[in-house]
């Protein structure tokens, strides 16, 4: 009898289909099967030799395309994991796991379109002291003109042969990318403080799976511990994979991993070119890599011995996927841990109200840092009340002075707002027209520098009319400020100072980020003006002043966790100031000085804001006290979409453990051209509310009412 294997195919529909396969094969593989008109590859998740498909209409495999598992047992069970709680396609979860090479069915070995970078000696090397080897100077001279890493054929004008560059290479001067050794004397490895030693030991010393949550102020030197113990790890032969937030990633961040390890270390993120994605996850998979740096899907990689696992800032939104499958990929790590048996680290200034409870159950070890390393002290907050001030480009006459005598003193000031753009409103004095989106329920953006309105929400943009089109008034006012307004202004206030605006229309690869930052560390832009692009992780050592522009556009938030995402932004921000010697200080402008979270914003008091936050969530039911999946469906018209979910709904009403929450239009009901509705489940039982999510999904599946719609399940969503 022919064996049968199930594969998980990359098709939005199913759990896996049944194959023929007249080859050896082994659970974990990929191979390529007809489905339909195509062939598709997938990976084999279980063998036997029963189908439930009738003999005759079973295919068969046409190719085995690994002879080892690709995905092992650990990886295989993550994977079913995530397909039942998220209720998403198994074949899906596997596809998000792969890099793309992988997916479109490459051998698992690694590419060789390596890309070639500068080492610190390469950086500093003149090119004429290899005046005896003119290629190589070229090649040199070349890599040092260009900003970014180049692969061979892009290095010289005819591009430059390999031999060359291993020639450079042998020397040290230049490396291949991502793929990263130090010699062993280049490693600097810090004296840990006593804080910073203990919460090492307490790691170390447990056995087993642990979850520590590393509670530890900005800059008290939280990543220092992480590498102190990734360093234990790469010693023992142990892999370490750690997971930083997708704007958390910098090249930075990774030439700090490895001078402070010496460990053999890959990056795994979006940005990659899709040679080295491949390499890096293959080298996670081997065992060649010591330590996996990695954005949210690194969470997926398979690692050969696996010693730990980071979840660095485990508060960050990113972590959960918005689209697709929305997997949470911090619980997704603990998950692993538990599996591996290791230790799992939540690292966070302002961890998540989740990972805060967990703590205080006694689940995960609560450790914290409460001082900043070395002399760096807590910056000083202060509120400057806008009642009754009149600032119509955003900045208060005691901010504007604030900012002046910090720039007198040549330090760096940074003024946070978070909304790209020069104006949220725009507003016929005369007759009360404003600007909205024709497509979505929401406001148009004026944009000054491209003269256009924007939509946030679906890209629209027009250009700004010059009169009112329903009255032709000309007193059309701009309300309220984004980042081009403040920066404008800045520029009128301070001429001569150097500025840097960073937002998403700033910055929008990942090569002008990197740029910028440079930009901001080197003390070349004085003045920064930027979004929540900064507020992560950046150490800017020079950096005495942030300003907060307006900090009441978080206090009314709709959303359960506004106001916790709130406190963690300000929180954040705030700690980017005085990282140093230099004291730090704060000013928040608001209408609401007496706001009792914005009262609790000083350094070290975050935990009374999660506690008064947690006692709130405990009242309303909210999470972490119970469970929430929300329903998503949009359609053409908002009454298919309600009418759907109120079919689904119906039987749920009554139920004992489920509360049913709508369904509802979303808080913005249209959106694109679409009507966009909602339905919102909470049970304090998991396995209840999983049971009746895989109902609901079936029911989506498979009503024929239900194909006019897109729908999405979110399982645990991070906002509603
Ligand atoms: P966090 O991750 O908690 O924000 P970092 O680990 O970035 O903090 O540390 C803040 C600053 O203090 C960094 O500039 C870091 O290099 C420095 N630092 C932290 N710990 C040490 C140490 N043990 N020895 C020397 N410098 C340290
Ligand atoms: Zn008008
Ligand atoms: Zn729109």
């Amino acid at each position: 009898m022919t064996p049968i294997c199930q594969v998980a195919l990359p098709v939005p529909r199913g759990e896996t289909y049944d194959y023929l396969c007249p080859f050896p094969v082994t659970l974990g593989a990929r191979v390529r099967v007809p489905f339909g008109p195509r062939r598709l590859v997938g990976v084999v998740t279980a063998l036997g030799h029963a189908s439930e498909v009738p003999g005759n209409r079973l295919k068969a495999v046409l190719e085995v395309l690994d002879q080892e598992p690709l995905l092992g047992q650990p990886e295989l069970d993550l994977l079913n994991f995530a397909a039942r709680y998220y209720q998403a396609p198994l074949g899906q979860c596997v596809a998000t796991a792969l890099p793309k090479l992988l997916r479109n069915g490459k051998a698992a070995s690694p590419v060789l379109n390596t890309r070639w970078q500068l080492t610190a000696q390469g950086r500093t090397t003149e090119p004429q002291t290899l005046a005896r080897a003119p290629r190589q100077a070229a090649a040199l001279a070349a890599l040092q003109a260009s900003e970014s890493a180049l692969a061979a054929a892009q290095i010289g004008a005819q591009g430059t042969p390999s031999a060359i560059l291993k020639a450079l290479a042998d020397k040290g001067l230049i490396e291949a990318l991502n793929h990263l050794t130090l010699d062993s004397h280049e490693v600097e490895t810090p004296t840990l403080n006593d804080a910073q030693a203990s919460a090492v030991e307490q790691i170390r010393s447990a056995s087993g799976f642990s979850c520590h949550l590393l509670d530890g102020v900005t800059g008290s030197g939280k990543t220092e511990v992480y590498l102190a113990l990734a360093r234990e790890q790469t010693r023992l032969g142990r892999q370490s994979l750690i997971l930083v937030p997708e704007i958390g990633l910098t090249p930075q961040m990774v030439e700090r991993v490895r001078r402070h390890t010496g460990a053999r270390t890959v990056a795994l993120h979006s940005g990659l070119a899709d040679g080295e994605r491949h390499n890096a996850w293959l080298a996670a998979r081997t065992g060649e890599a010591d330590i996996v740096l990695g954005t949210r899907s690194a969470v997926f990689v398979p690692l050969a011995r696996p010693g730990l696992i980071v979840v660095d800032e485990e508060h960050d939104s990113s972590y959960k996927q918005q689209d697709g499958i929305r997997y949470h990929a911090r619980d997704l790590a603990v998950r692993r841990a538990q599996q591996f048996a290791i230790p799992v680290i939540l690292g966070s200034a302002t961890p998540s109200l989740e990972s805060h409870f967990n703590a205080a159950q006694g689940r995960y070890q609560h450790l914290t840092l409460d001082h900043r390393y070395g002399q760096a002290k807590p910056p000083r907050i202060s509120m400057i009340d806008l009642r009754g001030q009149r600032c119509p480009d955003g900045l208060s006459n005691a901010l504007i002075a604030r900012v002046g005598q910090h720039l007198e003193a040549g330090h760096q000031v940074l003024l946070f707002i978070n909304r790209r753009g020069y104006s949220p409103i725009m507003l016929c004095h005369d007759c009360g027209w404003t600007a909205l989106c024709e497509r979505c329920d929401a406001r148009l953006i004026s944009h000054q520098r491209s003269r256009s309105l924007r939509c946030h929400h679906c890209g629209h943009q027009r250009p700004i009319p010059p009169t009112c089109p329903d009255c032709g008034s000309e007193e059309l006012h701009q309300l309220g400020q984004g980042t081009e307004r403040i920066d404008a202004r800045a520029a009128q206030l301070w001429p001569d100072v150097e500025r840097i605006r960073l937002d998403r229309d700033q910055v929008s690869r990942r090569g002008e980020l990197e740029a910028a930052l440079e930009r901001i560390r080197s003390g070349q832009a004085q003045l920064i003006i930027g979004t929540q692009m900064l507020a992560k992780g950046h150490d800017f050592p020079d950096l005495s002043l942030v300003g907060i522009i307006d900090a009441d556009q978080g206090l009314y938030g709709q959303d359960f966790r506004a106001t916790e995402q709130l406190a963690q932004q300000i929180t954040q921000v705030a700690g980017r100031a005085g990282r140093r010697d230099i004291p730090g200080e704060v000013v928040v402008q608001t209408h609401n000085p007496e706001h009792p979270l914005l009262g609790l914003l000083a350094p070290g008091r975050y935990a009374r804001i999660a506690e008064a936050l947690l006692a709130e969530r405990e009242q309303l039911a909210w999470p972490p006290y119970a469970r929430l999946a929300l329903i998503r469906a949009e359609a053409s018209t908002a009454q298919t979409a309600m009418n759907v979910l109120e079919e689904i709904a119906e039987p749920l009403f009554g139920s004992d453990d489920i509360d049913v929450l709508g369904p509802a239009p979303a808080p913005m009901e249209r959106r694109g051209g679409r009507y966009r509705c909602q339905l919102l489940l909470r049970s304090h039982k998991r396995s209840v509310l999983q049971a009746q999510l895989g109902h609901i999904r079936q029911q989506l599946e498979t009503r024929p009412s239900a194909r006019q719609l897109r729908w999405s399940i979110d399982v645990d969503p991070q906002s509603l």
